[in-house]
C-alpha cells in the first residue's frame, strides 16, 4: 500500500487538511483511531469566532481571520460536492458583560489587540444594553447585563455536518479514509515514511500528524516534541426551541436547529472527560444570569470534551527538521480554523514547505533553555 500523503487523525484538523490535499491532486490516505478515542471534533460548540483572538500572537488573529473569510467558500464547495448544508451563519457574535468595569477591560483588551495586529478598522464594537436588545429583540436580558462586545465577523456552523462533509469530500476527491486504524509506528523509509497500524503498513512520501491528543507520541517519533495537554470543556444542551437567539452569544448559543448550548468550562483535570454536577450548576446559573428565561428551558444533555491545548493556547504547525516531509498540526479551535487548514495549510504541505505565514506557530517557540 502506498500514498502520496498519509494523514493520521480524521478529526476536524486532519479531515480539513486531507480534504485540501486531495483537492490539489495528492493521493491521500487518512487513518483514524478507535471510537473510544478522545475526539474534540464531536464535542464542540461550532463557533466560527474571531473577535478577541490573537493577543500576544497577532499571527493567530490573521490566521483566524483568513479562515473566517474563506469559510463561506468552503461551505458552498462542500454543499455542492457532498450535499451537506453546513448551516453556516456569519452575522456577528456577542460577548455579554455584567458591569461597566468589565466593559472597560474588554475595550482595553480589544484595542490592544488591534494595536498588536496593526488593524486600523476594528472588526468589533462595544455596545450598550439597548443596542444588545436591538440585536436580540426576542430576549429579555438579565438585569445585570450592561452591554457587550460585538464581533462583526463571528458566527457558527453545524460542526458535525462540517466533519461529515469534509470526510465525504475527501472520498469525493479520490482520497481514502479508514477508521479503527490506530497508528503505532512512523518510521523513515528512503525519502519517505513507513506507517504501521495493526498488522498493516503503508508507505508515503509525506505524513501529517493531526491526531489531536494522540499527536504527542506520534510526533516524537519524527523528532518533534509537542507540548500538548487536555483541557476539559463541559456543555449543557437544551431542548429545541423556536429561534430566539439570531446570533451566537458567548456562553449561550442557539443553533439553527433550535437547540441551545450553554458553556463551556475550562478545566485542568487530565484525561478525564466525565461530566460533573458542579459544572452543570454553575453553567446553568451563568445562563440564567444572562437570560433569565433560560430557567424555564429543559436540559436534555450534558457532555464534556477535551481541548487540545499548548502552553500558550496557540496552534502548532511544524515540519520536522530531522524527518523532512513529516508535519504536525494541532490546535484548540479546529472549527474556526477549518477553512485555513483546508486552504493555505494544505497548500503549504502539498508544496512540501510551510510558508513564512506559519513560522510563528512552530513548536520551537516553546524550546526555552532550561535554567540550571
Ligand atoms: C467543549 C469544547 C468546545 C469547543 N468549541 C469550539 C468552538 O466553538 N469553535 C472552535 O473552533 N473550536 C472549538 N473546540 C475545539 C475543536 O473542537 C477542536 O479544535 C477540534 O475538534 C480538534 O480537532 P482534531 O482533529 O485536532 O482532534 P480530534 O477531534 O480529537 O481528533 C483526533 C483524531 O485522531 C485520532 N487519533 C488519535 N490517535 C491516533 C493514532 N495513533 N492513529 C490514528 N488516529 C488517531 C482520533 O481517533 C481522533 O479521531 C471546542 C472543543 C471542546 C472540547
Amino acid at each position: 500500500m502506498s500514498a502520496d500523503v498519509v494523514v493520521i487523525g480524521a478529526g476536524l484538523v486532519g479531515s480539513a487538511i486531507a480534504y485540501g490535499l486531495a483537492g490539489r491532486g495528492a493521493k491521500v490516505l487518512v487513518l483514524d483511531g478507535e471510537d473510544r478515542d478522545f475526539r474534540a471534533a464531536n464535542a464542540n460548540g461550532g463557533l466560527v469566532w474571531l473577535h478577541g483572538k490573537g493577543i500576544g500572537l497577532p499571527a493567530y488573529y490573521e490566521l483566524s481571520r483568513t479562515s473566517v473569510e474563506l469559510f463561506r467558500g468552503l461551505s458552498d464547495e462542500l454543499a455542492d460536492s457532498t450535499g451537506f448544508d453546513l448551516q453556516l451563519e456569519q452575522n456577528g457574535g456577542l460577548w455579554l458583560f455584567l458591569s461597566d468595569e468589565q466593559m472597560e477591560q474588554r475595550r482595553a483588551f480589544l484595542t490592544r489587540l488591534d494595536q498588536e495586529t496593526g488593524r486600523n478598522e476594528p472588526e468589533w464594537k462595544m455596545i450598550d444594553r439597548a443596542a444588545v436588545s436591538e440585536l436580540l429583540p426576542n430576549v429579555e436580558l438579565g438585569r445585570e447585563v450592561v452591554g457587550a462586545s460585538y464581533g462583526l465577523r463571528d458566527g457558527q456552523v453545524n460542526s458535525l455536518r462540517l466533519l461529515h462533509a469534509l470526510q465525504a469530500g475527501i472520498v469525493h476527491r479520490g482520497g481514502e479514509l479508514r477508521g479503527k486504524t490506530t497508528v503505532g509506528l512512523v518510521r523513515r523509509e528512503g525519502n519517505g515514511f513507513r506507517i504501521n497500524f495493526g498488522s498493516e503498513q503503508v508507505s508515503a512520501a509525506k505524513v501529517v500528524i493531526a491526531a489531536g491528543l494522540g499527536s504527542k507520541d506520534l510526533a516524537r517519533q519524527v523528532g518533534l516534541d509537542i507540548p500538548i495537554r487536555p483541557e476539559r470543556g463541559q456543555m449543557l444542551i437544551t431542548e429545541r426551541l423556536e429561534r430566539f437567539l439570531p446570533i451566537p452569544v458567548m456562553g449561550v448559543t442557539q443553533t439553527s436547529q433550535g437547540t441551545t448550548w450553554i458553556g463551556t468550562t475550562n478545566e485542568d483535570v487530565g484525561f478525564d472527560n466525565s461530566t460533573t454536577v458542579s459544572a452543570s450548576a454553575s453553567l446553568g446559573a451563568m445562563a440564567i444570569q444572562l437570560i433569565p428565561a433560560m430557567s424555564e428551558v429543559k436540559l436534555v444533555r450534558q457532555w464534556a470534551g477535551l481541548r487540545i491545548m499548548t502552553p500558550d493556547g496557540y496552534p502548532v504547525y511544524a515540519q520536522s527538521e530531522s524527518h523532512p516531509g513529516a508535519f504536525v498540526a494541532v490546535c484548540h479551535s479546529g472549527v474556526t480554523l477549518a477553512a485555513a487548514h483546508a486552504g493555505p495549510l494544505a497548500d503549504s504541505i502539498f508544496a512540501g514547505r510551510l510558508t513564512s505565514f506559519f513560522d510563528p506557530f512552530h513548536q520551537r517557540r516553546f524550546d526555552v533553555p532550561k535554567a540550571a
